[in-house]
């Protein structure tokens, strides 16, 4: 068996590992490159095999770096199973529709920029196809890729439907186990459940290493930071700006607002949830109940988590344009997540150079964007191609991220080389992460215990 890293090497976004079994190729995402828009355009168009050699796609989770380049599959005569969860697959399509939008914006913005046609990296069609590919199945279920391959998810706590995959084959009579942990999420997360690391061994982990040299606060602790953020901001009559990613964040703000304006501890100011999308996924987090913690008080009490008196979902550009004539104190979510697209520009062009005004960071901030200026605290921002100074105050609260932090990936870590029951420590290869992030990783891992360890430049194959 051989695994060739073929996305999410030494960096964070673009997730795609192929692995070839048997004389069969199967995908493990097919994730979208995100950060300089001149670099990403080519390296996304670019595939890195023929669609015809693709047997089959397992998709970890539905965020645009590990789903978002599936639709080029379909859009050039991919026509095979792309496994996933069934919640993966519902927010695949909202997520998928979102990026053939954004495609297309984009291309006629180059075409009227350098006067000459540039097609879209795909269409809605597209979109709609690459869904129509996805079978979703339950979690801790086997089922077959491709014949003597075997797989199964768990759930990784990182957001709805999220999946780590283990991938299992007979190679000349003995049995070998590939876990790949997809994006590792927190324990104590809102709504979703915690991260369960794959029990059975595992004789090599493809590991994400996101944070891979921080260490967060306690989740626990996030949401009366919250609370100090929206009455502080309140008290200042400024908005509290937040970009946040449409699908997961979002709704976890939305719910610990929920819970947070129960017991009185924010003041009743409106908050906008400015996204069509991530209106969109709101909808299907409501579908899928299953697969909700049933230990948290809220779930337990709540019918309608994402609907209370101060919540306001606006979905037309108007009612988004209208907020910034509205005055008094309010909050505003709005994505882009790393605020390099989507309609929370549009509010950082109006408010950030307003000193009343907060921008409330709550997710990770990949090199050369917008996001990582304003964690920087960069004295201006580039917005829409103006100069806007930044004199909102800037908070970052660290307890929201999807992703574990460097003590957290190794409890996975160690929870998964348990699994082998003593018989040996798998070889750890670390996939999504920056190069400083990766390597005091490594540095990490060796220390305590894991002398194989590696962080595959891109297209490294290795045999197993
Ligand atoms: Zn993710
Ligand atoms: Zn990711």
């Amino acid at each position: 068996m051989e695994i060739e890293f073929a996305g999410a090497a030494r960096e964070v976004t673009g997730s795609c590992h192929i692995v070839r079994f048997n004389g069969k190729t199967v995908l493990l995402d097919f994730g979208m490159f995100q950060g300089r828009r001149s670099e990403t355009r080519e390296k996304n168009a670019a595939l890195p095999l023929e669609v015809r050699e693709i047997d089959a796609v397992v998709l970890s989770h539905a965020h645009i770096d590990h789903a978002g380049r599936l639709p080029l599959l379909t859009a050039r005569g991919y026509a095979n199973p792309i496994y996933c969860t069934a919640a993966t697959r519902d927010l695949s399509a909202v997520m998928l529709a979102d990026s053939a939008h954004i495609q297309e914006k984009d291309a006629e913005f180059l075409a009227k920029r350098h006067r000459e046609a540039v097609p879209p990296l795909y269409g809605m069609r597209d979109a709609t196809t690459a869904v129509d590919r996805m079978v979703g199945l339950p979690y801790d279920t086997w089922f077959d890729v491709v014949p003597g391959l075997r797989a199964s998810f768990t759930d990784a706590g990182h957001i709805l439907g999220s999946a780590s995959v283990i991938l299992e084959c007979m190679d000349g009579g003995t049995r070998k186990r590939i876990v790949f942990s997809g994006d590792v999420g927190r324990r104590g997360l809102p709504i979703i459940r915690d991260p369960k690391p794959p029990t059975g061994g595992a004789d090599v982990v493809l590991l994400e290493s996101t944070y891979g040299n921080r260490d967060h606060p306690p989740v626990a602790g996030a949401r009366d930071q919250l609370a100090r953020v929206v009455t502080e901001t309140a008290a200042r009559g400024g908005r509290l700006l937040v970009p946040a990613f449409s699908v997961g964040r979002t709704q976890e703000l939305v719910y610990d607002l929920h819970i947070l304006a129960r017991e009185g501890k924010i003041p009743e100011i409106p908050i906008y949830i400015d996204s069509p999308l991530a209106i969109d996924a709101t909808t299907v987090f409501a579908m899928h109940p299953e697969i909700f913690d049933q230990t948290e008080d809220l779930i337990q009490k709540v019918q309608d988590l994402f609907k209370f008196p101060l919540v306001r979902y606006t979905r037309e550009a108007t009612e988004s344009k209208a907020l910034n004539s509205q005055h008094g104190p309010m909050v505003i979510i709005a994505a882009s997540g790393m605020a390099e697209a989507g309609r929370i520009l549009h509010h950082l062009a109006h408010g950030a150079s307003d000193p009343r005004n907060t921008i409330l960071i709550v997710g990770f901030q990949a090199e050369h964007t917008l996001g990582r200026r304003i964690v920087e605290r960069a004295p201006v921002l580039r917005v829409f191609g103006e100069d806007v100074p930044l004199r909102a105050r800037v908070e970052v609260l660290a307890g929201y991220s999807a992703h574990g932090d460097r003590h957290e990936l190794q409890q996975w870590l160690d929870a998964v080389r348990d699994g082998n029951a003593g018989a040996g420590v798998p070889d750890v290869y670390l996939v999504h992460g920056e190069p400083d992030a990766q390597d005091a990783f490594a540095e990490q891992l060796r220390t305590a215990g894991y002398p194989s360890v590696e962080a595959p430049v891109p297209h490294r194959t290795i045999s197993i």
